[in-house]
């Protein structure tokens, strides 16, 4: 009988694909060292853009080949926060280890939804970590997510269904006694709307704590929020506080709103995708007293711990109940005793049964600077945007927008005044120059109607030469349009 050999995915050629991939890397460490002296970021020419609309490739090509396309028309094009000059919204610079780790991990290509293998040893080894070092107590459990979003959104599924006086998970949210009540600040991120939309509360469920001139949220006002919506026969379940505000970096007094949360029977919930790593640093950990309390608390490692992305966490005091939220065992998925399904399941802890292995890259990070580096570097970052809030003050066509807490700086160029709109026109457009130009990414936002620009220090690489440079630009830019 006459049959064809069997196909499969391995290179024909593996000492040709072994030369590639050690050309890769060393491309890669290339791209690295030489990140400095590129633009953060570069439009794309339309002659790049149109080669993202070709045919389906149903004919192979040789794997060199695919490595020019990708060298040539995507890697000029990044984000731009691996640049020591990228200030944009929240994010971390990555860095090389994490970047090995993520090569590694998909070539052990475990899936840690379940199973005994050493994959899952090392994503509970993190987690476990991180809930040590957040100052958890035993019992507390977490679980590794895509990111801030989806931590919060874990964390905010087990305080619903904790606080719902129904079993949630059969009854459904139609059958709620009484309407649940969540409150957070008015700086809090959208992901807390999107998040009681999704868990069927919806947005009208969140309340909005007015904040005061620091940009935390006033406890005062939370208080008298809880009392007004309890005469009204509805149940205030939840309070989500922010270490960290994604506007300015403010940080919400975990001490009084936790107080607060234990005397009226409330979930604590604590964002801290961008301040909870602070309880890290040793000059500034004070900031951040307070989160070890939380019921619930989200964290993002692919932000202030620089993992490359996704990482991101949501850890839970009671392990039982986040255990409680999410565990689920059809036929095919069952326990067992021994072999490759014994012990408990990771997605048993959140949304997803597939999971990736992205905890090596947070594992393998860690263990090589140890997290008293990491923690240097917090600080090392808290001390320039002081030091760039400093440069700012000493400038007097530039104007700070918001008191600094942290390592996000709000700002903008005074110029010769003129009406809200004309300034932020101008702001804007000085950040769009400064984008297009490759020299600097900053982005903007709105403080009580007043428009900013905003940098956020997150990248490990930057210096103060760099926000020398950003301060500078900035005037060139406002003079320069002012002019013109
Ligand atoms: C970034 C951020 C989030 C969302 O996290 P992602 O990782 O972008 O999903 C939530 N809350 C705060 C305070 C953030 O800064």
């Amino acid at each position: 009988m006459h049959s064809k050999p069997e196909i499969s995915l391995d290179p024909d050629d593996w000492a040709q694909a072994r030369a590639l991939a050690h050309k890769i890397v060393d491309d890669a460490v290339d791209h690295l060292t030489g990140v400095r002296d590129r633009a953060v970021w570069q439009q794309m020419p339309p002659a790049v853009r149109a080669g993202y609309g070709s045919a389906v490739p149903v004919d192979p090509t040789p794997l060199a080949e695919v490595y020019d396309a990708v060298k040539a028309d995507l890697m000029p094009y990044p984000t731009g926060n691996i640049h020591p000059r990228f200030f944009g919204w929240y994010m971390g610079g990555s860095n090389f280890t994490g970047a090995l780790a993520d090569f590694i991990a998909a070539i052990d290509g475990s899936n840690l939804g379940g199973g005994d293998t050493g994959a899952a040893a090392t994503d509970r080894q993190v987690v476990g970590w991180l809930t040590e070092l957040m100052g958890f107590p035993a019992g507390a459990s977490g679980t590794l997510t895509a990111g801030g979003s989806m931590a919060n959104m874990v964390g905010l599924t087990v305080a619903r269904n904790a606080m719902a006086g129904v079993d949630v998970r059969v009854e459904g949210v139609t059958n709620l006694p009484q309407p649940l009540r969540f409150y957070t600040s008015d700086q809090a991120h959208s992901a807390h709307q999107k998040a009681l939309e999704g868990l069927g509360l919806g947005s009208r469920s969140l309340r909005l704590v007015p904040s005061g001139a620091d940009f935390r949220m006033e406890v005062a006002a939370l208080a008298r929020m809880v009392a007004e919506d309890r005469a009204g026969g509805r149940k205030p379940a939840c309070v989500i506080a922010t270490a960290g505000t994604t506007n300015t970096g403010a940080i919400d007094d975990l001490q009084a709103i936790g107080a607060l949360c234990r005397a009226e029977g409330l979930w604590f919930h604590v964002d801290g995708c961008i301040g909870a790593f602070v309880r890290l640093a040793p000059q500034n950990r004070d900031l951040v007293a307070g989160i070890e309390a939380a019921d619930s608390l989200a964290l993002d490692p692919h932000k202030w711990l620089q993992t490359p992305f996704e990482c991101g966490c949501a850890l839970v005091r009671d392990g039982t109940q986040h255990f409680a939220a999410f565990n689920l065992h059809p036929a095919y998925l069952e326990e067992q005793p021994r072999g490759l399904a014994a012990g408990r399941f990771l997605a048993d802890y959140g949304y997803d049964l597939s999971r990736g292995f992205k905890a090596l890259k947070l594992w393998m990070s860690l263990k090589e600077h140890g997290v008293a580096r990491f923690g240097q570097l917090i600080d090392q970052q808290i001390a320039l945007g002081h030091y760039l809030a400093a440069r700012i003050g000493a400038e007097p066509a530039l104007e700070l927008m918001a008191p600094v807490a942290i390592n996000i700086v709000c700002f903008r160029y005074r110029g010769h005044g003129g009406s809200e709109a004309e300034i932020k026109l101008l702001n804007a457009e000085i950040m769009l120059r400064m984008q297009e130009s490759g020299v600097a990414v900053q982005t903007d936002t709105t403080l009580a109607g007043r428009h900013a620009l905003r940098a956020a220090i997150v990248n490990h690489r930057t210096r103060r030469a760099d926000l020398d440079l950003l301060v500078a630009e900035v005037l060139r830019w406002g003079r320069l349009l002012q002019t013109g």
